[in-house]
């Protein structure tokens, strides 16, 4: 993608490349999130809804009545060496098969671990939650997200954090671990779509300088482009740090604000989320993002 030489008093363009909308954890439709990054003058922006496609084709419906391109995309949970990791999925083909196929994996293992996080919230003393964060998450995915709305809405906690700290983290009483997909899978499904895969917040993962290394080498090997290097939070020597990786490890960097829905005012969605300019921009792996077939008239 070629991008005009702006004149000084030109803005920078606004891309953000990971955002949710309410077809996993976000608070706002997809056609509601689109309006919202089309009135904030984001120009390229890519729905990364955890584990699914679903909010794409209304995303690209709405879209389309602004100057604003979506790339398609997803946020994949992956299980390695035993931790969490988060995969970007941009510029997919939301109709691959393959990736439909590895999504349903995990959407049927979210439906599981909502059942069994239910019980463990009940056996605490909080009944009802489980089917509460259901009804949240409407006919999306299910996420630890809705749990923490419900134990907020049921009053057992005073914010989201406080629920993750008291009840959803790891080890705390309503933990329930999942094995999602392995690296090699997650990025073997996002490679078979077309798509470029980003290692998500990198810091986010808490690991000491050896791990990150073992981390980006394992993610290279298995394909992966790109890392995020400036996201929602992150500080001038964080994304200092961030892009020093990329250029050590081959990779590609990535921007964007994980944005969650309005009622996180302090986050970056809107703001320029600029990449040091010696880092090879990810957007610049594909020429066009592929089209995603808009929804059929109804039935
Ligand atoms: P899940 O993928 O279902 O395990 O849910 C993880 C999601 O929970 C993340 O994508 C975040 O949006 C959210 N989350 C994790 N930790 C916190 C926290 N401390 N406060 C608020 N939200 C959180
Ligand atoms: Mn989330
Ligand atoms: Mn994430
Ligand atoms: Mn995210």
């Amino acid at each position: 993608m070629t991008e005009p030489h702006s004149h000084e008093a030109e803005p920078p363009l606004l891309r953000d490349l990971h955002t949710h909308s309410s077809a996993s954890d976000g608070t706002l439709s997809p056609a509601e999130l689109i309006e919202a990054a089309a009135a904030r003058g984001i120009s390229l922006l890519s729905l990364t809804d955890h584990d699914t496609v679903a909010g794409l084709s209304e995303a690209a419906a709405a879209a389309a009545a602004f100057p604003l391109t979506l790339v398609p995309g997803v946020e994949v949970s992956v299980t390695w060496q035993g931790r969490l990791l988060h995969v970007l999925g941009l510029a997919i083909d939301p109709e691959c098969r393959k990736l439909l196929q590895g999504l349903e994996l995990h959407r049927a293992a979210r439906e599981r671990r909502a059942e069994a996080i239910g019980r463990k919230l009940e056996r605490q003393g909080i009944a009802g939650a489980g089917a509460q964060a259901r009804t949240l998450a409407g006919t999306g995915m299910v996420t630890r997200t809705h749990f923490a709305r419900a134990l907020l809405e049921h009053g057992a906690v005073g914010s989201l954090d406080e629920a993750f700290k008291r009840f959803l983290g790891r080890g705390k009483p309503a933990w329930v671990g999942v094995q999602w997909s392995a690296l090699d899978d997650v990025v073997g499904w996002i490679r078979e779509s077309g798509g470029v895969a980003v290692l998500a917040h990198p810091l986010r993962y808490r690991m000491t300088g050896a791990w990150m290394r073992r981390l980006l080498l394992a993610f290279r090997e298995a394909g992966g482009r790109g890392i995020e290097v400036v996201a929602g939070q992150t500080t001038p020597s964080e994304i200092k740090l961030l892009a020093g990786y990329a250029l050590r490890y081959g990779l590609c960097g990535s921007v964007g604000s994980d944005y969650h829905g309005p009622e996180n005012p302090w986050s970056s969605f809107g703001r320029p989320l600029l990449l040091p300019p010696r880092v090879e921009p990810v957007w610049t792996s594909w020429d066009a993002p592929p089209s995603v077939p808009l929804p059929g008239p109804p039935l």
